[in-house]
């Protein structure tokens, strides 16, 4: 496998792919040391865990290199990453006590009642790229320290941050078999949905998720898929401040150059704010600097993946041919490296798949409705179900809005946020299940309930 650096495009890495033989082998060592490793106090695993935190943060400034040579995100949103990726562990090892113990459900004249929250066992977390140590972090910590053994697959375009990820997880005393990576693409996928794992966790596409899904139904164990979305926001009518909304949702839209599974993929303006908030938000997206990732102040570098280009180009041209209008960007940027300019369109409908198909890249469309049900009824003509957001002056304005949308989270005056304390779930397409929060620790966990009669 070839490590491509998407800004220059030169390969900085070669590294061999795990063939099937050798995802068994690793299989088999995981299946032999995980019950060592469940008899471990919690106490012992969180302290190995906190030790990973403490290591990415004294490593931080190499990590974030690696993580930029290989998916191109500005120097400083990898370390914006690496520090989150801190931020998330610490709620988890701090909360991991309260919701893994055995739960007293009842004590009382000769009969006890009680919960214990068993690992699942060996478990397989296939991985995606555009936030490598958070979507990882979301699943491989909680299940170790859960107890379970982890087989780690990350995507075939940051495995330089996983082989990273493995070394510093064992550096601060993961055994040599609770924590294996397998390196390589689909092909490696396949190999591990063929093992017999206790359970599968995937962070990527709907496309694959749903083929994970079709292949882990007969095994009978859990499957959780945290997929795509087609984030929508709606701009209601009495906000306060359109200049300071217009930057904040531009930020939503193209961090990370709009890689996120949570970016905001849409925009509903109400028709009283939508001109000057077009102009802000414009006058925003031509503020920031565009270059290489290593460069200070750099806010758009290249995507990571050169095929996503391609996908950009069709949906912005689709949309002009259709009646779209380009505000600002629009194109490929022809200089060395994945560079798309970043892109406004407006005068778009819901004809477009702009408007409809995961851009997961810098564009984004805005679309004028005349009242919050219009915004309501075009924010639900989605597939997906991961984010919604509304900004608006009133609380309860909001509330009514988002509570009638079908997504997992819901946001009143911010978006592209995602805690630790609160379930990462999607619906629909977006997937299912939870990563984060108690329900997060529990994914991986098996609940035994005791009868006990003295
Ligand atoms: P992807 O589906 O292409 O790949 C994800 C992983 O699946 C990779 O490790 C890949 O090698 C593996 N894979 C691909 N085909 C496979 C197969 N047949 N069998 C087994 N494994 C296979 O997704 P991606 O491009 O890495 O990630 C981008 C997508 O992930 C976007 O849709 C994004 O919205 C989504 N995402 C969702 C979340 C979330 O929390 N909901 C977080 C991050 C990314």
């Amino acid at each position: 496998m070839q490590i491509i650096n998407p800004a220059t495009e030169e390969i900085i890495a070669q590294i061999k792919d795990d063939s099937e033989a050798s995802c068994l082998q690793k299989f088999n060592q995981l299946q032999l040391a995980q019950p060592a490793w469940k008899q471990k106090f919690l106490e012992e695993r969180i302290q190995i865990v906190s030790g990973f935190s403490a290591l990415l943060q004294k490593n931080l400034e190499v990590l974030a290199a690696v993580l930029s040579s290989e998916v191109g995100k500005p120097l400083q949103q990898s370390r914006n990453e690496i520090k989150g990726a801190s931020t998330r562990i610490k709620w988890l090892v701090d909360n991991a006590p309260k919701y893994l113990a055995d739960e007293q459900m009842k004590s009382e004249s000769g009969l006890e009642e009680k919960i214990s929250y068993e690992p699942l066992g060996v478990i397989c977390n296939i991985s995606a790229w555009n936030y490598p140590y958070l979507v990882g972090v979301n699943v491989f910590v909680p299940a170790l320290l859960a107890g379970n053994a982890v087989m780690y697959k990350p995507s075939e375009y940051s495995t330089l941050t996983g082989l990273e990820i493995e070394k510093f997880l064992k550096q601060a005393g993961v055994p040599e078999n609770i924590f294996q990576l397998a390196a390589g693409g689909p092909e490696v996928g396949e190999h591990l949905l063929n093992l017999p794992f206790d359970g599968y966790f995937f962070t990527g596409s709907y496309k694959t998720g749903k083929h994970i899904y079709e292949k882990c139904a007969s095994k009978m164990v859990p499957c959780q898929c945290e997929l795509g979305g087609k984030d929508p926001l709606y701009v209601a009518s009495d906000i306060a401040d359109i200049k300071s909304v217009a930057a904040a949702t531009a930020d939503g839209a193209f961090y990370n150059n709009g890689q996120s599974c949570c970016a905001v993929e849409r925009i509903y303006v109400h028709a009283d704010v939508y001109d000057k908030y077009v102009e802000e938000f414009t006058k925003e997206v031509n503020s920031w600097k565009i270059g290489a990732p290593t460069e200070e102040g750099v806010y758009i570098g290249p995507i990571s993946r050169k095929t996503q280009l391609n996908v950009l180009s069709h949906q912005v041209d689709e949309a002009k041919q259709k009646g779209a209008t380009v505000l600002t960007g629009g194109k490929v940027i022809s200089r060395k490296g994945y560079y798309f300019e970043p892109t406004v369109l407006v005068n778009v409908n819901h004809q477009m798949s702009v408007m409809k198909d995961e851009s997961f890249g810098p564009v984004i469309g805005i679309m004028k409705v005349k009242d919050d049900n219009e915004a309501v009824s075009l924010m639900e003509d989605t597939e997906y179900g991961l984010t919604a957001s509304v900004y608006s002056s009133k609380k309860d304005r909001a509330e009514k809005i988002l509570g009638q949308l079908n997504t997992g989270t819901a946001y009143w005056n911010c978006c592209d946020r995602v805690s630790a304390a609160l379930p990462w779930s999607g619906r629909k397409h977006s997937g299912f299940g939870s990563t984060l929060s108690h329900a997060g620790l529990r994914a991986f966990v098996k609940p035994k309930a005791y009868h006990l009669v003295s």
